[in-house]
């Protein structure tokens, strides 16, 4: 292989990072030369600490060390592992970035970077549809080191842009699409919000995915992923990781190395292992959930689709712009109340009740009773989440047994079974007359 095309799998080769299609860096991204015992995939180097033959080994690593210059070999595991650096190098490359660093959990990357980069009295702009934990970390934890987070309402960046505090805020938080109800960014607008202001930027990009797109492609700063969801694409870890330019995310680096959100190499591996299919995994995804929304849209036991991939949906314009693919959540409402929703669900038999996303397998949720059980009616009201809400996190099983599936479960919704009587009714009486 030349060096060139090396470089771009690699990550580096910045100017040219358009070259090789997602899915080619998602096979072979990272590390291609120089494995161990040649092996094909990516050895699990599973130990904590790396040895020194003599004395004078540690004393040539420590000078070059000191003099910028030690990254020829690991020293300790919690400063790195060459299975977690294949996985970042590969990430990297998948994301157009210079650099990638991988944390314990999504939840992880998110703390590790504001601990990184926040001074004391600094300010934070966030977007209300972000993330649970991502708010809870800001408004209450980081509240507590004197740091203040304004949120703001997604898709208005007058209001964005007015939040900013000079010298005061030091980065815009958003997501897109966000959770569940599927807001897309402007991610160009976002940017360019930044760019102004000199506010560092960060996407979360986990319902994306690299696949669908590059928010550093369109000049946002870092971009993170929960790797739990569509990168490892199994429901067996759980992982994060930054993206963003060299220099960032050595500083990421070096605090992981203090805060200590190491990922387990076992876990590492995993995510290599994960990542390689995730071009085909999305492209099935992507598809499922677009046919779901459509049948789901005109089905009349549902009172409301939200899909980015959808006309109806309020960010359409901007998603069939800037994304490549509307990803594999599908989120809507079923025409009845809270029990009328869980006896449909109940009778689902391919999704499975949990949290989570991303994974092969359908996933069904009610966040009424999900992520939002402790609260009352009233209160879930407030947060925009009703009792008959529906997220759908759609797999990769075949499309026709996943709508065939939805089919049954609706047809035992009261609404839908009155609508079919009605028919029947109006039916009879044109036959009649
Ligand atoms: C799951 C998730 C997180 C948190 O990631 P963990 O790996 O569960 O810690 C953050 N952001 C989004 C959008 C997520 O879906």
């Amino acid at each position: 292989m030349d060096a060139h095309l090396n470089d771009l799998l690699n990550g580096r080769g910045q100017e040219d990072r358009n070259e090789s299609g997602s899915s080619t860096r998602a096979v072979h991204g990272g590390a291609r030369r120089n494995k161990a015992f040649n092996s094909l995939t990516e050895p699990v180097v599973q130990t904590a600490t790396y040895t020194f033959r003599d004395t004078q080994d540690l004393i040539d690593f420590m000078e070059r060390k000191t003099w910028g210059d030690g990254d020829d070999r690991e020293e300790y595991g919690r400063y790195g592992n060459p299975t977690v650096t294949a996985v970042e190098r590969k990430l990297a490359a998948l994301d157009g970035g210079d650099d990638a660093v991988l944390y314990s959990s999504g939840m992880n990357a998110v703390t590790s970077v504001l601990l990184t980069i926040l001074p004391a009295g600094a300010h934070i702009i966030m977007t209300d549809d972000c993330y649970r934990r991502t708010r809870q970390f800001c408004l209450t934890y980081l509240k507590r080191f004197g740091i203040e987070t304004s949120v703001v309402p997604m898709g208005d960046y007058e209001a964005m842009e007015a939040a900013i505090i000079p010298k005061k805020t030091r980065i815009i938080i958003s997501e897109s699409p966000t959770n569940p109800y599927l807001r897309i960014a402007d991610i160009e607008r976002v940017a360019a919000l930044g760019k102004k202001h000199k506010v560092l930027t960060l996407i979360d990009s986990t319902f994306a995915t690299p696949i669908n797109q590059r928010p550093l492609d369109w000049g946002i700063d870092l971009v993170m992923h929960s790797a739990t969801k569509y990168l490892s694409g199994h429901n067996d870890i759980l992982v994060g990781v930054v993206t963003g330019r060299g220099d960032r995310i050595k500083a990421l680096r070096d605090s992981r190395g203090v805060l200590g959100g190491v990922v387990d190499p076992h876990a590492a591996y995993l995510l290599d292992r994960g990542i390689k299919t995730l071009g085909v995994r999305m492209g099935q995804q992507n598809a499922n959930a677009l046919a779901v929304a459509q049948f789901l849209e005109t089905h009349p036991a549902i009172e409301r689709v939200w899909y980015p991939g959808l006309a109806s949906h309020p960010d359409h314009a901007v998603a069939a712009e800037q994304m490549s693919g509307f990803g594999g959540v599908v989120t809507f409402e079923v025409k009845g109340d809270l029990k009328i929703t869980s006896d449909f669900i109940d009778r689902l038999r391919i999704p499975y009740i949990a949290p989570s996303l991303g994974g092969v397998e359908s996933l069904i949720e009610q966040p009424a009773l999900m992520s939002y059980y402790e609260k009352t009616t009233e209160e879930r009201l407030a947060l925009g989440m009703k009792d008959n809400l529906v997220r759908f996190a759609v797999g990769i099983e075949d499309t026709d047994d996943l709508l065939e599936d939805l089919e049954q479960a609706l047809s035992g919704v009261p609404v839908y079974q009155t609508h079919v009587r009605q028919l029947n009714d109006l039916w009879e009486k044109r036959f009649r007359t």
